[in-house]
Order: structure tokens, then sequence, then C-alpha cells
């Protein structure tokens, strides 16, 4: 199953079957509720002009406004933003944020493009999107976009409207009206889940052997906080290849290394390893944080690691997640395991609208208990099921979708 969005409905269809969720909810939340479909003209820094494909997919919206990323690479896909608004639909449900689930994107690669053009492009998202504020649609960050974006779209907004309006956007800088922690969220989430699936599962991570694949915002900060525990990370990559020492990376060497080449290409004081023998390395934890599908039918059965943390949205196809399961490899699934940059972004809102900002002290302890109260009740749901930790999240989460789409009366 190639298709992410297939791969996502494949594991709503298996929850909603085990969990007995109504079928007029699963009906419901087959198709996202609005697809917006639209298209930015941009003109170019020598004078030429070019069309972009754009969208922003409001799945579901029973819990909440729809929130978060928006995605600029080359290859994007309908498919995959509609996925991924599933996707967040159900992590905004698990880890109790009142939020659905949004997603959007450019079909753009942004390392083509000029800071100039960059720019007029995000404005041009906003300006043609038309988002309607911070109690209806937030658009925040994902791959290809950043503070720097994310304080464009805010612009934008604000002089479309005439007002400030810090929550109307997800994801920008403290300046713009964001949250202390944000940029670490994601990896600060996984490495608290990281730690308490660890332990649930008899894995003493000091000295133990860990793959990272993806060196980004994520993977370098989960791949950071592991190292700092004691545990060898032996094999890291990024999209142009990855790095394997047996004895364990210089992790901090690499951060730098890539902070300063914008990657990790070059890097020489280690051994080169492609992105697909990576994930075969036998290994402790694997954790899959660049793109969807990585793990699939074709390489599922040469997996040796004990237990995948989905750090990545869908590293995992349904082909593949059988083969694991069938092999005893654990899976920690995405929407707990990354819900971190999601629930530090609710942080965010809360701040936005309150005017109140919080210490890092609080951001990261109330981030710890949210994210490890959502792991703990897809784990035992898990077991009341006798299933996997993925359908036991799907099914912490459907349930709370069903009960509010049914109060409110659209089944
Ligand atoms: P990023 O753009 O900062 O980093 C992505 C990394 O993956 C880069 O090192 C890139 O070179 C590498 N990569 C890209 N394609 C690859 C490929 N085909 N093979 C191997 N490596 C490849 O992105 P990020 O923010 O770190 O996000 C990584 C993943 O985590 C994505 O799936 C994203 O949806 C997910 N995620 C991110 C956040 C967040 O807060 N940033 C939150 C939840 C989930």
């Amino acid at each position: 199953m190639d298709n992410v969005f297939d791969s996502a409905l494949d594991s709503l269809k298996k929850a909603g079957k085990i969990g007995k969720i109504d079928l007029k909810v699963m009906e419901l939340l087959s198709r996202p509720k609005r697809i917006i479909d639209f298209t930015i003209p941009l003109k170019m820094d020598d004078g030429s002009f070019k069309l972009f494909e754009a969208y922003r997919v409001h799945y579901n919206d029973a819990l909440g406004p729809t929130r978060d990323g928006t995605r600029f690479v080359p290859n994007l896909h309908v498919d995959e933003v509609k996925a991924l608004a599933l996707f967040m639909t159900i992590k905004h449900a698990v880890s109790g944020v009142p939020a659905g689930g949004g997603k959007g994107g450019i079909k753009v690669d942004p390392s083509k493009l000029s800071d100039w053009e960059l720019e007029r492009l995000t404005r041009g998202f906003i300006r043609n999107l038309k988002p309607k504020g911070p109690k209806i649609d937030i658009p925040g960050a994902d791959i290809g976009t950043d503070y720097r974006t994310q304080s464009w779209m805010l612009d934008e907004f604000e002089q479309i409207t005439g007002e400030h309006n810090p929550p109307a956007i997800n994801d920008k800088p403290n300046i713009m009206g964001g949250t202390v922690g944000s940029a670490e969220a994601t990896g600060l989430g996984i490495f608290y889940v990281t730690q308490k699936a660890c332990n649930d599962n008899n894995i003493d991570l000091e000295g133990e052997k860990v793959v990272v694949q993806g060196f980004g915002q994520v993977g370098a900060t989960i791949a950071r906080y592991l190292y700092d525990l004691g545990a060898k990370i032996i094999s890291v990559s990024d999209i142009s290849g990855g790095f394997y020492d047996e004895d364990g990376l210089d992790i901090i060497e690499m951060q730098s290394y890539a902070e300063k080449n914008h990657g990790l290409e070059g890097y020489s004081k280690a051994k080169g390893i492609s992105n697909n023998e990576l994930l075969t390395l036998n290994c402790s934890l694997l954790i899959p944080a660049a793109v969807q599908n990585v793990i699939n039918g074709k390489n599922a059965a040469d997996i040796k690691s004990k237990m995948i943390i989905e750090a990545a949205n869908g590293p995992i196809t349904p082909e593949g997640e059988e083969i694991l399961k069938a092999k005893g490899i654990k899976v920690i699934p995405d929407v707990v395991a990354n819900a971190g940059g999601a629930i530090v972004c609710h942080y965010e809102r809360i701040q936005g609208i309150t005017d109140d900002y919080w210490d890092i002290d609080k951001v990261e302890k109330r981030l710890e208990k949210q994210i490890l109260t959502a792991y703990v009740n897809a784990r035992n749901t898990a077991e009341e099921f006798d299933t996997t930790t993925r359908i036991g999240a799907w099914i912490v989460a459907l349930r709370k979708v069903s009960k509010a789409v049914k109060m409110r009366g659209w089944v």
C-alpha cells in the first residue's frame, strides 16, 4: 500500500472494527470534511512567472478548530495532505488537545527558490487560502516550513485583517507570539514516550544501540536526547544518505556539522550506509524520523530492531506492520510518539489568546504529563482489546471523536 491515505484509512477501519465504533461515525470519518485546492501565482526574481499547486484539508472539527502543519515539498499529493489531516484529527484526540485535524501544503521545492521568492510564495499561500483565524483553522509548520515561513504567514494574515492575532498561526518564533520549547517539542515528546515504552518493555536505554533515519528538526533532536542519556547511536541519515559506527556516532559533532552544512552530506568521520541498509541494522531501537512508507512489505522482514518508535508520520505501511507484528517487534505509533509538537502548539495557542507567556519549565512539565497520559491510555486500550498500541491509540481517539460527533447531532 503505497498511498499514505489508504494506509491511514486502514488504521481507521481496523480501529473502528476492533473498538466497535458506530458505523455512521466511521462513514463520516472515511473522507475529509473539506478540501481546499487552489493555485498560487508567483512572479520569479528573473521576471518569469510560475503557478504552484496548494492545498488545505480540514479533516474533522468535532473536537475543536482544525489545526496544524503546512508542508512545502516537491512531490506533494492531495492524498498525502488528507492522510496527514486525518492523523492530526487522531493525534489531537488521543493526546487530549481540543482541536480537529488540518493540514496543508504547496507542491514546491523550497531549496530551488530565492528567499524573496519563498517569502512571496508563503504570503501567497495565506492570501489565496484566506484562513479565518484561531477559532476556525490554524496553519502550523511541517516539512519545508519553519519560523521564517510562519512569521510571514502571520504577518500576511495580520496585514489582511488589520489586527494583531498571534494564535492565528502556529510554530512562529517567540518574538511573534510563539512559545518557548516549540523547536524541541516533538523530539522531547518522543524522548518522554521512548523512555516510558522502553521501561515497559525492559529495555535499558543506556548503552543500547539506536538507529535514527532523518536528521532534521525531529531526528536530530531525539538523537541528541538519547545520546545525552547514554544510548549508543550507531547510525543516522538524511536525504543524502546514512552514516554508521558500531561504537556509536558523535551526535554533538554531527549536529554542528549538519547546522553548518545544511545537512550531513560530505560528513567524513563515519562509514557511509544507504537509507535502506540503515533500517535493517541490528539495534534495540529504530526511529524513522524522515518520511512515510519507509518500512513496508518489501523490507519489514529484514528489520532487526526490538522496538520501533515512529517519529515520522506514517513511516510503516499496513503490510510492513503485519510482518513486524508477526516478528514480535513492538511499534510505538506516530499519533502518540510524535504528538509533542501538536501538544505544544496547543500551549502556543493558549499563550497567544491570553497574552500570558510561559517559561520552559512549565511547557516541558505539562508536555511530559500530557504525552505520557496519551501513551498510557493507548497502551492500556491496546491491552484491553489485545491489539497493537497503534490500534489502541486510534480507538482512544475514535471514541472521543464519536462522542463529540453524536453530541453535535451530525450522525
Ligand atoms: P525536517 O525537514 O526538519 O527533516 C527531515 C529529515 O529527513 C532531513 O534530515 C531530510 O534530509 C531527511 N529526509 C528527507 N527525505 C528522506 C528520505 N527519503 N530518506 C531519508 N531521509 C530523508 O523535518 P522534521 O520536522 O524533522 O520532520 C520529520 C518527520 O517528522 C516528518 O515525517 C514530519 O511529518 C514528522 N513530524 C514532525 C513534527 C515537527 O514538529 N517537526 C511533528 C510531528 C511529526
